[in-house]
């Protein structure tokens, strides 16, 4: 059966950072959960030893898909200017990694996408660039939002989710929420191949538009099989530390 817009459940991922490990795992457990359809926040490449990889599942899937700071410059859109080097290392290694088709892929994703009746960002409303990390800088996005909207931002790999009310701004990290009318929502599923909450398991969200909710879900897998493959490419080592430490 077809589901109606308003009773979409949604998959959102985020920030997969060529952990194909970490993609795979996320991806079988949305298989059963059984959604209607699986998007992402961008950030497919970067960091991790299976650029390539990540790009065609997500192809393959028919993920709808924005672009990221990390895309942009894998694929030849940006140069890394504002990178640290371990982050430049690992784009322009990525840049060289990817097939024409994978560039050409990421090269034509769009920045912002409108779906159903919620935003899709990377970083922020305002800049895809720009990190959303306290209750003062979701309150600029939000006066950018209208009444009612829930916007999915990613970016800092940190799942968290800003509310909105009458000018009042809470910041909550509950594994569950209710989407409630006149409240404005920002929602980051946290990242699926590279945390930095402290806690290394992959992480995404369920939006079921139907119960009206919001479910976080975090999910373990072969961080070491994704790391050897960190190492095997020769990335910094460091990119593969952090993903057992999960910061
Ligand atoms: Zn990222």
């Amino acid at each position: 059966m077809v589901s109606t817009l308003a009773e979409m459940r949604y998959a959102i991922i985020s920030d997969i950072h060529s952990n194909l490990e970490a993609l795979k795992r996320v991806l079988e457990e949305i298989d059963r959960l059984g959604v209607d359809k699986t998007v992402c926040l961008g950030d497919i490449v970067g960091y991790g030893g299976n650029p390539n990889e990540c790009v065609e599942v997500i192809k393959e899937r028919n993920v709808e898909s924005i672009i990221g700071n990390h895309d942009k410059v894998a694929c030849g859109k940006e140069e890394p200017y504002n990178f640290n080097p371990v982050a430049r290392a690992a784009a322009l290694w990525t840049r060289k990694e990817l097939t024409p088709d994978n560039r050409e892929f990421l090269n034509n994703l769009p920045d912002t996408r409108f779906l159903d009746d919620f935003l899709m960002v990377h970083g922020a409303v305002s800049d895809p660039d720009l990190y959303i990390v306290s209750s003062y800088d979701a309150l600029m996005e939000f006066r950018l939002m209208k009444k009612n909207s829930v916007c999915f931002f990613g970016h800092t790999h940190v799942r968290t989710c800003y509310t909105l009310l009458n000018d009042d701004v809470r910041q909550s990290f509950d594994h569950e929420l209710r989407i409630e009318p006149d409240y404005k929502y920002l929602i980051n599923p946290g990242s699926v191949g590279q945390p930095r909450d402290r806690d290394p398991r992959a992480s995404f969200l369920i939006f079921d538009k139907k119960e009206g909710s919001v479910k976080f879900i975090r999910l373990e897998y072969d961080i070491e099989k994704a790391q050897r493959k960190i190492i095997e490419a020769g990335l910094d080592r460091r990119l593969a530390d952090r993903l057992s430490s999960g910061w």
